[in-house]
């Protein structure tokens, strides 16, 4: 058994880049018969998703306990003024690379047919009510993050303040009901680091499937739609994240560093709420964020701050314009931006959710999935959606943990001498 114990003691990082690489590499050379082993990526998101709803609830109840309702709402506040911010000008990045690569100009796909339907999106109202939940033992089973975030904050304030109480009893009570809060949140933290030895295998399993089934082959005229992304995304990631983070002082490799574990999970996942788990492991353990910040920030983050998203609606919408040869004059394109935000925001943390949403924002610049046109270029994306949700998905994700870091350092809750942060200097 002595590999198997020299296998647990290798870097976990390192055994997920192998796994990367050796699944980028064989899924090319097999194929796809390489879809054999797709049973072993769909495990490792099956162990993650089991940790989500139980890891956003009893960390957030202890982060809520342990922080003043005041200092929560600044902390609120702070996080939604970033996340918006961030998620336009990942917009408004998105729509400059779409007029620098043009992608599909010259398709000329009006005129050909097929129709498809949509529904139409929740009104603002019913979205804000739906965030308290009837029943949150439902909300729970179901895995609605924001509802659970909702009750996580209300039970965790009660705490805070039985803790408080004048009554012995109540007092001693609510101390209880803490520990075994905090004693759950533990167990879930161990149970994530076990989960990530066997990250490696899913991950393998995961990318080489992709790799087999949307080999370079399938792209054709929309490789200039991927090319656009990707681009994009690494401009936000080292122009927009690394500025912020080096407003403050904070270096962007440093960052990346800590934030592997999650970025990679995320890639091969295209699940913001299914990498939270390792999300918030990686701000707990790597970048040394205090529990009262992440259980808050993270959560949210995976629901609604969705950069990368934000971004491929902008790329896709235009490239659905020019494929039918119309092109969105200045007036359209802020309609992308407050449409595209909005979208991102409605957009569930799950893989093609972005690609449901991106319906909203055609329909907001007057391309209708109705028009049998329309529809025929959206069905081009989503013929290769997986790609660009690999890409968008780490962006969305990496945006998370920027954001919980500005918050955390403004507040004080990041400690810069230990975790990543002491190993880089
Ligand atoms: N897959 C993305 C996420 O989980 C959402 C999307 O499809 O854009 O963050």
């Amino acid at each position: 058994m002595s590999w198997f114990k020299r296998y647990l003691e290798y870097p976990v990082i390192y055994k997920i880049l192998i796994g990367f690489v050796l699944g980028i590499i064989i899924g090319a050379i097999i194929g796809e018969p390489i879809a054999a082993i797709k049973p072993l990526g769909d495990l490792f998101i099956r162990l993650l998703k089991m940790i989500v709803a139980p890891i956003i609830l009893f960390s957030l109840v202890i982060g809520a306990a342990s922080i003043s309702p005041a200092r929560l709402g600044k902390v609120g506040i702070k996080i939604i003024v970033y996340y918006l911010v961030t998620s336009a000008v990942a917009v408004v990045i998105g729509i400059a690379m779409a007029n620098v690569f043009r992608p599909g100009v010259g398709l000329q796909l009006a005129g050909e047919a097929k129709e498809v339907t949509v529904k139409p999106p929740p009104s603002m109202v019913e979205v804000l009510l739906n965030i308290i939940p009837t029943n949150p033992f439902a909300a729970l089973m179901q895995g609605k993050v924001l509802q659970i975030i909702f009750f996580a904050i209300v039970l965790g304030i009660a705490i805070a303040y039985l803790r408080e109480s004048r009554i012995e009893r109540v007092r001693a009570a609510a101390n209880t009901v803490y520990q075994i809060f905090d004693g759950l949140a533990e167990c879930i933290y161990k149970i994530v680091r076990g989960v990530l030895q066997y990250a490696p295998i899913g991950v393998f399993a995961l990318i080489g499937y992709v790799v087999a089934k949307y080999g370079p082959g399938v792209l054709g005229p929309l490789a200039i739609v991927v090319i656009a992304l990707y681009v994009g995304l690494f401009i936000h990631i080292f122009l927009v994240y690394g500025g912020v983070l080096g407003a403050f002082k904070l270096s962007i490799l440093t960052f990346l560093k800590g934030a592997r574990e999650a970025m990679l999970t995320a890639f091969v996942t295209r699940s913001s709420s299914g990498t939270l788990p390792v999300t918030m492991t990686v701000a707990d353990q790597n970048f040394r964020i205090g529990r009262s910040v992440y259980s808050f920030t993270l959560p949210l983050g995976a629901t609604i701050n969705m950069d990368g998203t934000a971004m491929y609606q902008a790329i896709c919408t235009i490239f659905i314009a020019n494929a039918l040869g119309i092109p969105l004059g200045i007036d359209k394109q802020f309609i992308i931006v407050l449409t595209a935000v909005l979208a991102s925001i409605g957009t569930a943390g799950v893989p093609g959710a972005g690609l449901i949403m991106l319906a909203m924002v055609l329909e907001a610049v007057g391309l209708p999935l109705t028009d049998p046109a329309v529809a025929l270029a959206y069905s081009m994306i989503a013929g290769i959606d997986v790609i660009l949700d690999m890409g968008r998905t780490m962006v969305n994700v990496t945006g998370d943990l920027t954001g919980t870091i500005i918050v955390a350092k403004t507040e004080g809750e990041i400690d810069l001498t230990s975790g990543v942060w002491s190993r880089s200097s």
